[in-house]
C-alpha cells in the first residue's frame, strides 16, 4: 500500500475556561462554561483540523472554525454570534481564525478544493468542530459523515445548533465494527485502515479516528476525548462531559492506545503543544 499522509492544521484557536480542558470528572457545567470567569483567566487553545491523504480517498476530519466568523483574521463578535447562531455560545467560547487558517484555505495550501475531498468526517458536532462545515460544504465534497448517535445526541441538546450542519448534506453512519471502549466503531473503507471509533463521554457519539497502515503502525486522533497528552498520562478528563463514567473509560482506552508501541502519534484537537505538521504512515 502506498503511503498515508496526515496533515495536521490549526483553524485558529478558541478561548475557553481552563476548566474545559482539565476540569476533571467533578467539574460542573457552569464552571466549564466560564460564564462568570473574567477574560484574563481564560485560555486560548488551538483548534486542529486534519486532512488525510489515503490511497482509498481523501478525508478531512473536523473542519473546525470558518473564515466567516473571523472575516479579518481577528476576533469579531458580531460575525461570530451570527455564525454560532447564539450569544450564549459566544460567551462560552470565542474563536479567532488568522488569515490562511480557515479550513478551505488549508486545502488551497495543498492545491485542493473541497470538491477534492471524498469524505468530511465530523468527530462530533460541537461548534469548534462543526462551524466550518458550511464553508467546506459550499465547495461540494463528495460525502459528509458523522455518527448516527452523535446527530441524535446533538439534536436534543442546547449546546448544539442545527444551523451548523443543516443543508450541508450531512449523512450519518451506524456502527459496522466493534473497536474501542464502547465496542462501537465504523470501518470507513472495510479494511480497518481508517476506523471511526466511538469514545463516548464528552458527547455520546464522539468518534476518535484511528489511521493504520499495512504494517499495523497507527496514528490516533482522539479529538476531544482528552485535551493533551497530559489528559491520558495523568487521567484528567475534560471539564465538559455528558456521561462521566463513559468519558473515563474512553480516556483509559486512549491511554492504552497511546502507549501501544505501534502508535506513532496520538493527538488531541486542542493541545497547545501540537504544532501544524505532516505525518507519513
Ligand atoms: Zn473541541
Amino acid at each position: 500500500m502506498s503511503k498515508i499522509k496526515i496533515h495536521v492544521f490549526h483553524t485558529g484557536s478558541v478561548c475557553v475556561s481552563p476548566a474545559v480542558p482539565f476540569g476533571g470528572e467533578h467539574c460542573s457545567t457552569l464552571k466549564a462554561s466560564g460564564l462568570f470567569l473574567p477574560q484574563s483567566k481564560r485560555i486560548w487553545v488551538p483548534v486542529s483540523c486534519y486532512v488525510i491523504e489515503h490511497p482509498k480517498g481523501r478525508i478531512m476530519v473536523d473542519p473546525g472554525w470558518s473564515r466567516a466568523m473571523s472575516p479579518k483574521g481577528e476576533l469579531d463578535k458580531a460575525a461570530q454570534i451570527k455564525e454560532l447562531g447564539s450569544r450564549l455560545l459566544y460567551r462560552v467560547n470565542q474563536g479567532v481564525v488568522p488569515k490562511g487558517e480557515a479550513p478551505s484555505e488549508h486545502l488551497a495550501e495543498l492545491g485542493l478544493t473541497p470538491a477534492d475531498l471524498d469524505y468530511v468526517i465530523l468527530s462530533h458536532l460541537d461548534c469548534d468542530h462543526a462551524v466550518g462545515l458550511r464553508e467546506i460544504a459550499a465547495g461540494h465534497p463528495k460525502r459528509i459523515l458523522t455518527s448516527k448517535r452523535e446527530l441524535e445526541n446533538a439534536t436534543s441538546r442546547p449546546r448544539f445548533n442545527p444551523m451548523w450542519w443543516e443543508g450541508t448534506g450531512l449523512e450519518t453512519f451506524d456502527w459496522n465494527d466493534d473497536q474501542g471502549p464502547a465496542h462501537h466503531s465504523y470501518d470507513l473503507f472495510g479494511d480497518s485502515s481508517v476506523e471511526l471509533i466511538n469514545i463516548p463521554g464528552h458527547t455520546l457519539g464522539l468518534c476518535a479516528v484511528k489511521i493504520k497502515n499495512a504494517d499495523g503502525r497507527f496514528v490516533l486522533l482522539f479529538v476531544d476525548g482528552g485535551y493533551a497528552a497530559k489528559s491520558w498520562q495523568e487521567m484528567i478528563v475534560p471539564g465538559v462531559g455528558v456521561d462521566r463514567a463513559a468519558q473515563k473509560k474512553s480516556l483509559e482506552w486512549i491511554r492504552e492506545q497511546s502507549l501501544d508501541p505501534n502508535c506513532l502519534e496520538s493527538l488531541a484537537t486542542h493541545d497547545p503543544d501540537i504544532k501544524p505538521h505532516v505525518i507519513e504512515l
